[in-house]
Parts: structure tokens; sequence; C-alpha cells
């Protein structure tokens, strides 16, 4: 059997992508998340069993299976992404601004932005290289000596504590997907459709989580109250599999465009329930699904915050690797957010109290 010949797997085509490029193209930087919540509530309220908006802006929901007795599965994603928070208003449309999650600050000179709730366009402005030194040029631009330039005429229509997001519009390059926020707007879409073909075996548990980027601080609240006996986090890691500069063999790749759903052994906060991995990994080579191992090593999910509530809580992660993840523009396979979905379904499908 191939992995979409079930008439209600769920499928990714026109309509999901369309949902992606919106969900990338809203700001949601941690903390305000917002604009990604109303779409999820959207897309979820007709389907969910239950659907609730917690304390700290988690979206939680439940759809109820079918037979006795059936596991609690949480499955999550993070709404927020990395981005720009106004600190100061300097007048004539400039503001001092903080960086919201890990940013390199390298990728900032020179980028556009769409600042505050109406996504105003502002430009982060810096030196041009015609005035500066050639000691300036050898250094690293410090966060200081940059600001938000949204123009004098729009300088009223924001204020310190609006949020701002690196300005790029979702587009298809044939087997690819270029946009920000992938990280985890690719988690978000996975988990909507997983919401609206959950089977029938499990009561599924989904958590829309707040404030990942800045130390998982939604997702732990979520687990907290939805009290499940699983948990799978969706997330996007980075793939960081271009060649190496000097030719030789690129052995720390992360994780790789085209080679299928990563799926984590280990990670800085985590390190995944053996059995859930192994479950991942049988489902996947039974249904003939490509997927990878993620390197064990650094980086993180909201695993790392799910697997210690209450008395712990079996976790594993799985992500659509993407490129350039947490700059203006990343890169994901079309194929690779398939392959996920297909994966977590058939995986889902097939979970038995037995497996804990
Ligand atoms: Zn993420």
């Amino acid at each position: 059997m191939t992995p979409n010949s079930d008439k209600k797997s769920p499928k990714i085509g026109a309509a999901q992508i369309r949902l992606l490029e919106r969900l990338t193209q809203a700001c949601a930087v941690s903390g305000d998340e917002g604009e990604v919540r109303a779409i999820v509530l959207e897309h979820i309220r007709p389907v969910a069993d239950d659907v609730r908006v917690d304390a700290l802006g988690n979206v939680l929901a439940t759809r109820r299976g079918q037979v006795e007795p059936r596991l609690q599965v949480l499955l999550t994603a993070h709404m927020d992404e990395v981005g720009f928070i106004l600190t100061h208003d300097e007048d004539n449309g400039f503001f001092r601004f903080e960086r919201v999650g890990g940013i390199d600050v390298r990728y900032l000179p020179g980028k556009s932005v769409w600042v505050g709730k109406d996504h105003l366009p502002g430009v982060i402005g810096a030196k041009p290289i015609h005035l500066a030194s050639s000691e300036e040029l050898r250094q690293t631009i410090s966060q200081d000596t940059l600001r938000i330039d949204v123009g004098p005429s729009n300088g009223s229509k924001v204020k310190p504590g609006d949020r701002a997001t690196f300005a790029t519009s979702f587009t298809r390059l044939g087997a690819s997907l270029r946009a920000k926020a992938l990280d985890d707007r690719l988690g978000v879409a996975t988990l909507i459709e997983l919401v609206k073909h959950a089977p029938a075996n499990i009561d599924l548990l989904a958590a829309f989580t707040v404030q990942e980027e800045v130390g998982l601080r939604g997702a732990g609240v979520a687990a907290y109250a939805l009290n499940p006996d699983l948990a799978i986090i969706l997330d996007s890691t980075p793939a960081n599999d271009l060649p190496a500069w000097d030719g030789s063999e690129n052995t720390k790749y992360n994780s790789r465009l085209g080679a299928g759903p990563a799926i984590y052994m280990a990670d800085r906060g985590t390190i995944s329930d053996p059995r859930l991995v192994r479950h991942l990994v049988e489902t996947a080579e039974a249904a003939n699904i490509p997927y990878q191992i993620r390197q064990p090593g650094g980086g993180g999910t909201d695993a790392g915050a799910v697997h210690k509530q209450r008395a712990g809580i079996p976790s594993v992660s799985i992500s659509v690797p993407a490129r350039y993840n947490h700059t203006p523009a990343a890169i994901a396979r079309l194929s690779d957010w398939k392959n996920t979905l297909a994966l977590l379904h058939a995986a889902l499908k097939q979970l038995t109290a037995e497996i804990l």
C-alpha cells in the first residue's frame, strides 16, 4: 500500500499550499501570535470537539476518537516566529528595536521588514558602503547602530512594543517552497491537517503553542493542561546540507532536504522516547515513506518542556527540514512536507496502548 492510497488520508494539494502561504505571511513574533492563532481557529473550530485558548494564548483542541480504550496523544506545533520588537521611538519614523528569539545580527542590515499589525513596510537601515570606512567594513555591525525605518508619515502608526518581521512573500520554487517562518508554520499547517483527519483509534489533543522561540514557554503549560499519555512535537529543523566550502565531505548537515521527515533521537533539551522513535521508523519502513534521523546534538523543540510535565510525558520530535531557518527566507522541499504528514498520519493510526 502506498502512503496516500487510503482515501481518508490527508493530502497536501493546492488548498494546503495556499494555507501555508497565508500562515507564513502572517506575523506572529513570540508573545504576539494573534494573526496565526486566528487562522488556526478558523480551520479547526469546524472539526474539533473542543477548542479553547488558554491564558498564555496557546490553542488547545481535542478531537475525540471512537474506540475504547484510547490513548491521549498530544501533538504540538509552535505558532510563534523569531522577529523584532520596537523599543524606542526616535521620531521621523526611526525606531530602536530588539531581536526576539535567535536571529544572527549579521542578517539584519538592509533587510525589508513588516511592522505592526498593519504590516507597514520598513527597512533595517545601515550605513551604505560608500560612507563606511575600511575599518567598519572589516567589523561585524552591532545591533546598536541599526534602526527600523518606516518613514515619517507612518511613524505615528506604530509604537514601542509593536512587533516586526522580515518582509518575505511566499514563493514556489519548483519542487521547493521559499518563505519566512517555515519554522514552524510547516508544523502548524501539518497539525491543522491532522486535526481535520484525526484517526478514530486515539483522542488527538492538539496544542498550537506560543513563545517557543524564547524558551518553550507555551508548550509546558499546554502539556500540563492536556495531560496526555504521550506527545509528538512537529517542528522544522535546520538543514545544513550545503556543500562544504573547502570541498571536503559535509558530515555536519543536521538534516537534508529531500530525505524525508527528520526524526529526533536527541537534541539539547530532550532525549526522545525510544519506543516512539521505533514506532515512527517502523511505520515509515512498512509504508515505504522516506525518513531521516536528525543528527543528534544541538537545537531543541517544545519537547524540551513537554516531556518534563507532571510525572513525565514520553515525547518525540519530528521536523520538516528547512534551509536558512531564522533568516529572511528559508527553503523547504514540498516532498518532505508531504512525507511528514503521511508518516504522522500512518503512525497515529497504528498507535495502541501497548506502545507504552
Ligand atoms: Zn521551531
